[in-house]
């Protein structure tokens, strides 16, 4: 009897476990094809500047809009897509889909793209960012570069050489979720990065949030603050000292169609403040 449940559970449980690897070989072959077929696409989360109370860029975030499943999220192909090596190449398509798309807004306006770690390792990442400031004609420092803390790990001289290469285009570099890597503050000393963006499990975290404000803009850096779900952690955030913000509460990720009318919104609000004055 047993030797039949022992059988009949390995049964169970070996379908599912094919099942899933089928799953996972299936969305690799699509994913390798995703890149010629055109499918992913940018959204854009407006990041606002707390002291003036303004639009001052977008953040530049990755979807998969697949045949069959929809839009996929960055959390759930992007990994995939570092194991596969087609990072790079995406990392690539993103430089230049973002930078030709900021070219078109106002000049105070910047855009943040975020980079993975391999773009860095591989030495790539250098030359696809001038490729596309040139393709583009988007000035440098109209470009912001999200890296982690992983990114800053390995290879840690090689790391610090090509972002002073890409502080010698005159790009910015943003630390992003800052206080989820293995870092400490001290490590915020490491590279003079133009800002630090405190990761969102923090955004309630007042002890947390002004250490790092602290720091932070004492070391010359704005300092964003990530995920503000509510006006009460926006009033929060901006007494604890944070230069900028992002969140639900001021915008989600949208689309390209819909950015002409945020940017002339915040044009027009920010008029209406001049006329006032
Ligand atoms: P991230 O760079 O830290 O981006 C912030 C993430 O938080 C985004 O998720 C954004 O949609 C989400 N978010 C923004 N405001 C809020 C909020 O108020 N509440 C909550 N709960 N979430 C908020 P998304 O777009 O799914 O991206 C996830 C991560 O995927 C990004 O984290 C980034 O690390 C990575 N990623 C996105 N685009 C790219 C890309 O083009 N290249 C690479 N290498 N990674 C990317
Ligand atoms: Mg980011
Ligand atoms: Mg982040
Ligand atoms: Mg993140």
């Amino acid at each position: 009897k047993s030797k039949a449940e022992g059988r009949g559970r390995f049964a169970f449980f070996e379908p599912a476990l094919q099942e899933a690897a089928r799953a996972r070989r299936a969305l690799e072959f699509d994913l390798r094809a995703a890149l010629a077929l055109g499918q992913f696409e940018l959204f854009y989360q407006p990041k606002i500047h707390l002291g003036e109370n303004c639009l001052s860029g977008f953040e530049a975030l990755i979807r998969w809009r697949h045949p069959l499943r929809g839009l996929v999220r960055p959390d759930d192909f992007i990994p995939m897509a570092e194991d596969l090596g087609l990072i790079i190449r995406i990392g690539e398509w993103v430089l230049r889909a973002a930078c030709s798309e900021a070219v078109n807004w106002p000049e105070g306006l910047s855009v943040a793209v975020n980079v993975a770690p391999a773009q860095f390792y591989t030495g790539s990442l250098v030359p696809a960012v001038a490729a596309a400031l040139a393709a583009s004609g988007l000035p440098g420092p109209r470009l912001e570069l999200e890296i982690t803390e992983t990114a800053l790990l390995r290879n840690g001289p090689e790391v610090l050489r090509q972002l002073a290469a890409l502080k010698a285009l005159g790009v910015k570099i943003a630390l992003d979720d800052f206080g989820t890597g293995y870092s400490s503050l001290t490590q915020l000393r490491s590279f003079p990065f133009d800002r630090v963006k405190i990761d969102r499990s923090f955004a309630d975290d007042g002890v947390v949030v002004r250490a790092v404000a602290a720091l932070g803009t004492s070391l010359g850096m704005c300092v964003t603050a990530e995920g503000v779900e509510t006006a009460e952690q926006m009033r929060r955030l901006r007494q604890d000292g944070c230069t900028e913000a992002q969140g639900y509460h001021l915008s989600r990720p949208v689309p390209v169609p819909a950015l002409p009318g945020i940017i002339r919104r915040h044009l027009e609000a920010s008029n209406v403040e001049e006329s006032n004055r």
